[in-house]
């Protein structure tokens, strides 16, 4: 084997340099030849001094070191050249044989000693042994540095990974685990190493990990990918989300020895397997699937997620043969709310609503926000009709009592139509239309009421648009007539006023009441055109009565929430009046409770400037709206219309007699008039007389009735009176 190449671990190019040093030159030289011969790269020194000289200007491997020279000897030299070469070996080659000497010198750090004069064969032997000793221990310190070096390396790879990194063992234990699950689950790695991987795992995610390990088909080439969520360390019980992706470990690749090291070694390892944290990702995504499919001001399932379920619901209850409600929400009055507190007060009006539509539902069903003040619900099973309409009416009920939005008391009402599966419709469109018809129904027929879907409703719509289209011709043509119900006083049986109520005068249909047409000409807006016609017409009829002599008769107006409701309403009803020269004295509104109720600020405003001018207010419909006396003492109302549906129930009801002698009792300690409505009998007449009610209208005398039919009996009866007084 050559020189330089010993047991392979020198390269060929890597010759050995030896520095021979001795004070006598002609034992340098015999010296230098012998190991030239052996290939190796010789350099002479005469004597320590040119020693350290060569030694501060070139390097060398080994050196042949005299120990005995004079002014600088081998010991001295062995000291500049620690200093300035420590790797290079050094073997002495002396005279010496002193025991004191030779110990000196391998304390010092010689390799090995060889005494002069030496035996060549034996020199070189002895060279070669030491080269090839000390390469060794070099080259193996070498490959220490190199482990150390890529060991911190790939320490450095693992921990700073974004993941976390880590190992099982056959049984599921960790073996491995990067520091990453510190910084991002709160463990120290050494506490999780040897517990069961379970230990992290949320409890709602054991089952798949478990499962995913255990897959039969997992490689390295086919890693098993699967998201879970894992438990941070402390009491606080919260998880994050990660993307695990892990497979076996290939024996034959991670020859590990088994008693290796101490723990997080990773020996033992079966399995190999990353975690990636993506919880963000994961709350980005259930933020926007959220959006999609939610309303983000009341939170409720947007119209979308709606139809998707409701869908299922469908294929649902065709399968096991169920019934199940759609039912379509409108609020009532919302717009106003909207349009005069603001849109900020709107959307809390909304939210307050959804909260107390959501508190009347059991689990399952479904409450969405179809869009602006429009709500469908889902009733996935119900039994029948009549569970559908016990929601229906709870719902109603629960936005009865007032919303307080700020310093503002507000009303709302909400008209219901229902369609039930299968009787109204097997698809969801169907439903859903449907649902819509019979809430337009309830809007019709004066809102805050249910009503289910039925058949004749959806020829009606097709209808609507007919009467639509013909309400706005009638208003062109003057088709509408007034027809006046007279006001009658109780004791005298004089007419004392006259209601003035709308007729209208269809060239097919023939004479048409409110009912059939108002609802329409309120969506239609065309009401306020309407109201225009009947109020010119009532004050030129009744304002000719006047003038021929009926000075103290009354003329009462109904007014819709529309024509209230508008910032220019007083304005607007003066015009017109004084237009016809009609004495404002003479002139009865009447509004209801509700309409008070939507706005009572702006309105108690309105009301008061009417009053001014000589106006009189009657409250109609009294006691069935929503019952808040306050307003009563703060407004200028002068008359208090009660309901007909109490005074009908005068002799067949207990509770409506009640009603009638409160309201009456009431009236008289606030020093209010009072009409009682719908006067059918004498009984009534009779028992209304007996708690002092002023006045009386209804069929027992008379209907509504044409101005020529008013004008006779206006006649009569002043003759009647003329004649009896
Ligand atoms: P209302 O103001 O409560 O009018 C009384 C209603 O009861 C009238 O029905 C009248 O014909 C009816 N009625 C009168 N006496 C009796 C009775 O003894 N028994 C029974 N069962 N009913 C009686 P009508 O004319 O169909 O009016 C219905 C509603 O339409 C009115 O209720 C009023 O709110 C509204 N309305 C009528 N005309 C107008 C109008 O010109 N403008 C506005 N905005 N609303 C009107
Ligand atoms: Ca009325
Ligand atoms: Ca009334």
């Amino acid at each position: 084997m050559a020189p330089g190449q010993t047991n392979g671990h020198f390269s060929p190019e890597a010759i050995t340099r030896i520095l021979v040093v001795d004070d006598e030159p002609r034992l340098v030289s015999a010296l230098a030849s012998l190991l030239r011969n052996c290939g190796y790269e010789v350099t002479e020194a005469n004597g320590g001094k040119h020693a350290c000289e060569l030694i501060d200007t070139r390097n060398f491997d080994f050196a042949m070191l005299d120990l005995r020279m004079p002014e600088v000897d081998g010991f001295a030299v062995m000291t500049h050249l620690g200093r300035r070469q420590p790797e290079c070996g050094i073997i002495v080659v002396s005279g010496e044989s002193s025991f004191a000497a030779v110990s000196r010198a391998l304390r010092r750090g010689a390799l090995d000693y060889i005494r002069k004069p030496f035996d060549p064969e034996e020199l070189i032997a002895t060279v070669k042994r030491v080269i090839g000793k000390q390469t060794l221990v070099k080259a193996h310190e070498d490959v220490q540095v190199r482990l150390e070096k890529s060991e911190a390396l790939h320490r450095y790879i693992v921990n700073s990974s974004p993941d976390i990194v880590f190992m099982l063992d056959a049984n599921g234990r960790f073996c491995f685990i990067n520091s990453k699950v510190e910084s991002m689950l709160g463990y120290m790695p050494d506490e999780l190493c040897g517990r069961n991987f379970r230990y992290i795992l949320d409890d709602r995610d054991v089952a798949r990990g478990i499962y995913a390990l255990n897959a039969p088909d997992i490689s390295a080439d086919n890693p098993r990918t699967l998201e879970v969520r894992l438990k941070t360390r402390g009491s606080q019980k919260a998880t994050r989300h990660f993307e695990i992706t892990a497979f076996p470990v290939d024996p034959q690749t991670w020859a590990h020895d088994q008693n290796n090291r101490g723990g997080g070694g990773g020996q033992n390892a079966c399995y190999y397997g990353t975690a990636r944290d993506v919880t963000e990702r994961k709350e980005a995504e259930a933020f926007i699937n959220f959006q999609a499919y939610h309303d983000l001001l009341t939170r409720l399932p947007n119209r979308a997620l709606f139809k998707d379920r409701l869908e299922l619901a469908i294929t649902h209850a065709r399968r096991e043969q169920q019934t199940l409600a759609v039912m379509f929400l409108d609020l009532d009055r919302f717009k106003i709310i909207n349009d005069t507190l603001g849109h900020a007060m709107g959307d809390r009006l909304l939210q307050a609503v959804t909260h107390r539509l959501e508190s009347c539902l059991r689990k399952g069903d479904t409450l969405s926000r179809f869009g602006g003040d429009e709500f469908t619900l889902l009733l996935p099973s119900i039994r029948g009709p009549e569970d559908a309409s016990q929601i229906a009416r709870k719902l109603i009920k629960a936005l009865k009592t007032p919303f307080l939005l700020g310093e503002h008391e507000v009303f709302v009402g909400v008209s219901i139509g229902i369609a039930i599966y299968p009787d109204a419709g097997d698809s969801m469109d169907q439903l859903i239309q449907n649902a819509d018809i019979a809430m337009y129904h309830v809007k019709a027929k004066g809102k805050d009421s249910y009503s289910f879907f039925s058949e004749s409703m959806s020829v009606d719509s097709t209808h609507r648009l007919h009467l639509e289209r013909d309400l706005r011709l009638a208003l062109d043509r003057n088709e509408l007539r007034v027809f006046y119900q007279p006001q009658v006083c109780a004791s005298t049986n004089q007419i004392v006023g006259l209601e003035a109520l709308v007729r209208w005068q269809h060239p097919e249909r023939g004479l048409l009441y409110p009912g059939d047409f108002l609802g329409l000409a309120e969506e239609t807006k065309l009401i306020s055109q309407l109201s225009e016609q009947v109020l010119d017409q009532a004050c030129r009829d009744v304002g000719q009565w006047i003038r021929a002599g009926h000075q103290n008769l009354r003329l009462a107006v109904n007014l819709s929430p529309v024509e209230v409701e508008h910032p220019r309403f007083v304005e607007t009803l003066m015009e017109r009046v004084k237009a016809c020269k009609f004495p404002p004295g003479n002139l009865e509104i009447e509004i209801t409770e509700n309409v008070i109720m939507n706005d009572l600020e702006q309105i108690s405003l309105k009301l008061r400037e009417l009053a001014g001018l000589g106006v009189r207010i009657a409250i109609d419909d009294f006691g069935t709206g929503y019952s808040s006396l306050n307003y009563l003492h703060r407004l200028p109302i002068h008359t208090l219309k009660i309901d007909q549906s109490f005074v009908q129930g005068i002799h067949s009801g207990v509770d409506d007699v009640c009603i009638v002698n409160a309201i009456i009792a009431m009236a008289h300690g606030l020093k209010l008039e009072i009409i009682a409505e719908g006067v059918e009998t004498e009984k009534q007449l009779e028992y209304l007389r007996t708690l002092r009610c002023h006045q009386v209208q209804g069929f027992f005398y008379g209907p509504a009735q044409p101005a020529t039919d008013i004008s006779k009996l206006l006649v009569q009866t002043t003759a009647c009176n003329a004649i009896s007084s």
